[in-house]
């Protein structure tokens, strides 16, 4: 049969996206900016014109754009399997345990269950955290950010054996966002004062589920969870019957450059990791991992099932991601660039006042904008305007975020060049 393709005009495409899209569904920059991206390989996009985009926004590509071991991955699966059964593949198993070996030897963090994106992990490690506890209570912190969908099971009169889910309405206790340039707590000992909050809440809270805190705050505004913090934390929520979540969608898979996991940073064990993003390079493959005991706990009456989660095309992808970033030593070379970077930009902040902070880990970089640096009023018109002028001046993606829009974050891929670093910084 002949195949019958046309080529769209951009105005075209422009017209398809106003009729056919809500505004507010996120295509995300498509509102204010209607760029159409047609290519990616390693650091860059290239839009229909040709022109080439370093891109610093993504963190999806960790490994690079396109790379062309993942896309052989895919597409020889493809050919031979290119669903999930409901039984056995070797690359749902063999990702589990290369998955699992990713985490600090002892551990405990060996039971994987493979979803599609970082909402659904953190929506199911609410429900792990409910199946092994009669406690609704959930902590998060100030400006976290876990995901974006409503809890669907409570909308399915249809229900597979989900004794202990009903009803599992949480009750949310916030904590102030541990941060250490602009919140209440500052120097040496806020990892510790911001954890005395966690230990109050526990108290307020009387009986606690869970704990959710990302091991490296993104949307929040790159807020790095300061020394001592999690220890305190999750010791705290322990004593209170909880389990400790470790949201590692942004953070992990080495974009922390020392460490594969950001929570290694702070010497901690979570009792379930969830993560998605970096993990199938683009393709959606997204997983919790958790403790034989958790998961035994949810076991005990309940059934999980997603129709995609794990199936065979996006764990090859999952499987060349983990053999790239080993074999092309990109957590070496995050903490390297990533450490340049930084120093750079701690540099050009002494020089000029509105640069109030710059901070990360490895290649997670924010660059705090301030009107005064006494004040702290937020840069926030100015930040989006640098923003606006890196895109269309020097052709360099970078995303705000924060909880006053004053934050430029970098989360490139990790092939990220020294090269790339320099035009970043020249511009
Ligand atoms: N958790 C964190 C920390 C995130 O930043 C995000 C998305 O940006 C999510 C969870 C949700 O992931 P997804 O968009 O894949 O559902």
């Amino acid at each position: 049969m002949q195949r019958v393709e046309r080529a769209l005009s951009k105005d075209e495409i422009l017209k398809l996206r106003r009729k056919h899209f809500c505004p507010a569904q996120s295509i995300s920059y498509a509102n204010t900016d209607p760029l159409l991206i047609l290519r990616g390989e390693g650091s860059y996009l290239y839009d229909e014109a040709g022109n080439s985009y370093l891109d610093t926004r993504n963190n999806v590509c960790h490994v690079g754009h396109s790379h062309p071991r993942v896309a052989r991955a895919v597409a020889q699966q493809v050919e031979q399997l290119n669903t999930n059964t409901r039984y056995l593949h070797p690359n749902l198993c063999l990702l589990a345990k290369r998955l699992t070996e990713t985490f600090p030897t002892g551990s405990g963090l060996e039971v994987c269950f493979f979803v599609n994106s970082g909402s659904e992990a953190n929506d199911l490690a609410t429900r792990l955290a409910f199946a092994r506890s009669r406690s609704r209570n959930i902590i998060v912190v100030d400006h976290g950010y876990h995901g974006h969908t409503q809890q669907t099971i409570e909308i399915s009169p249809y229900k597979f054996d989900h004794k202990g889910g009903e009803g599992a309405k949480p009750n949310i206790f916030k904590v102030p966002c541990p941060d250490t340039f602009r919140g209440p707590h500052r120097g040496e000992d806020a990892g510790e004062r911001y954890a005395a909050d966690v230990a109050a809440a526990c108290k307020r809270a009387g009986s606690v589920a869970a704990f959710f805190v990302e091991s490296g705050m993104s949307v929040g505004g790159v807020i790095l969870p300061p020394p001592g913090y999690l220890q305190s934390a999750y010791q705290s929520v322990r004593h209170a019957g909880g389990v400790c979540v470790a949201d590692e969608v942004q953070v992990g898979f080495g974009r922390f450059g020392d460490y594969f996991w950001a929570f290694e940073q702070q010497g901690v064990t979570p009792d379930i990791v969830t993560m998605g993003k970096p993990f199938g390079n683009g393709m959606p493959l997204a997983a919790v991992v958790t403790t034989k005991e958790v998961s035994d706990a949810f076991h005990n009456g309940l059934e999980y099932f997603n129709t995609f989660g794990g199936n065979p095309v996006c764990c090859a992808a999952g499987l060349a991601v983990l053999d790239i970033i080993r074999e092309e030593k990109l957590q070496a070379h995050a903490a390297e660039v990533g450490g340049v970077l930084r120093r750079r930009l701690a540099e050009l902040a002494q020089r000029h006042r509105w640069i109030g902070d710059v901070r990360g880990q490895g290649l997670f970089i924010g660059i705090e904008f301030v009107r005064d640096r006494d004040t702290l009023e937020p840069a926030t018109a100015e930040t989006s305007d640098i923003c606006s002028r890196m895109k269309d001046e020097h052709k360099i993606l970078m995303s705000i975020d924060g909880p006053h829009d004053n934050v430029l974050v970098m989360k490139p891929p990790m092939c990220f060049s020294q090269a790339d670093a320099e035009s970043m910084l020249n511009a």
